[in-house]
């Protein structure tokens, strides 16, 4: 008998709190799911060997063999060692650094492992299954508490020298005295415009004796979705807040459009659930501030895959 055709993959979306296993099939369609917490403080080992028998747990509960698994993929938010399968550092998993995760997980289970990015994995995700199908030349942002992205250039997915390729959300917008990024200089993109970034504005408006809607609405802090939330019952302050940050992505994103002439951005993260508050003043600043030529072949989409994408782009790692 031939060898049994391996008909799924294992994705692993690793996450500050949990840690997401998805059994997907090569049409990317999860067939059985896990979620397991995180617990950085308790150490990677203690991590690592919850991911392991979460693995197992899967295909036991979904009837299936390893036999029939063609690849492990891990996405990480961090930066990545892909050609050795180690996690260099993750700024949101305390104690993550030079974990070789792949040889710990292929050891244990004889499968090929691969490893990348997590919003590397959302790239390829939303470009298989998801709001960039059919697209070769890509670029899927998350905006959240930063703003990551992956690239699809000709198709593939591009790493870079050191596996750090796209890290647009420190793209340098203000040459001196500009707002200090986590990164360690001033000016960035993502210091401009995120998840942190909208709730310091919000706070600066309340202390410039601005009256809002949103601090009646947050009980105990203002987030992002509370500054939606006031936008959306008609809050002039709020409304103003997301045309600002639209703004302000829709320039970081007209210098990425200049240099890679994407026919596709798809835009997803927490931040991006504002719909039409955000992409209205994204696509207008665009259009406005890209070269006419780049800017003309660009579309910008929501992506589709919300929370799944990262499982399901894990699993595509290993043809990627
Ligand atoms: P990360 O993983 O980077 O922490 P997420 O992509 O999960 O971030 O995004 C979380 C952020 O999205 C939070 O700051 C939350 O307030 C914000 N958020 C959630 N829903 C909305 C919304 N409808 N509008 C604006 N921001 C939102
Ligand atoms: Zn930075």
């Amino acid at each position: 008998m031939s060898a049994m055709a391996k008909k799924y993959r294992i994705g692993v979306d690793v996450g500050g709190t949990n840690v997401k296993v998805a059994l997907v099939d090569k049409s990317g369609s999860i067939v059985y799911s896990d979620t397991v917490p995180t617990r950085a403080e308790m150490g990677y080992e203690y991590t690592i060997s919850n991911i392991i028998k979460a693995i197992g747990d899967v295909m036991k509960e979904a009837k299936i063999s390893k036999e029939s698994v063609e690849g492990i993929g891990f996405g990480f938010p961090g930066q990545i060692d892909c050609d050795n399968g180690i996690v260099r550092l993750a700024p949101n998993i305390p104690g993550w650094v030079n974990i070789p995760i792949a040889d710990i997980v292929s050891k244990e289970f004889s499968i090929p492992v691969r490893v990348d990015n997590d919003v590397r994995c959302a790239a390829l995700a939303e470009l298989n299954f998801g709001a960039g199908k059919g697209a070769s030349n890509l670029i899927c942002i998350t905006v959240g508490t930063g703003i990551g992205s992956g690239l699809i250039i000709n198709g593939k997915l591009v790493r870079g020298a050191s596996n750090a390729a796209g890290e647009i959300g420190h793209i340098k917008l203000q040459m001196e005295n500009g707002p200090l990024c986590g990164c360690g200089d001033h000016g960035c993109f993502e210091a401009f415009a995120s998840g942190p970034a909208i709730v310091a504005m919000a706070e600066e408006y309340i202390k410039g004796g601005k009256s809002t809607k949103y601090r009646e609405l947050a009980k105990n802090e203002i987030t992002p979705y509370v500054v939606c939330e006031a936008a959306k019952q008609g809050d002039v302050v709020a409304k103003k807040i997301f045309e600002i940050m639209g703004n302000y992505i829709g320039i970081g994103l007209a210098s990425v459009v200049n240099l890679l002439n994407p026919e596709k951005i798809v835009i997803g993260g927490g931040v991006a659930d504002a719909g039409d508050l955000l992409f209205v003043p994204i696509k207008e600043t665009l259009k406005k501030r890209a070269m006419p030529i780049q800017g003309a072949a660009v579309e910008v989409v929501h992506a589709e895959l919300g929370n799944t994408a990262g499982v399901i782009g894990a699993s595509l790692l290993i043809e990627n």
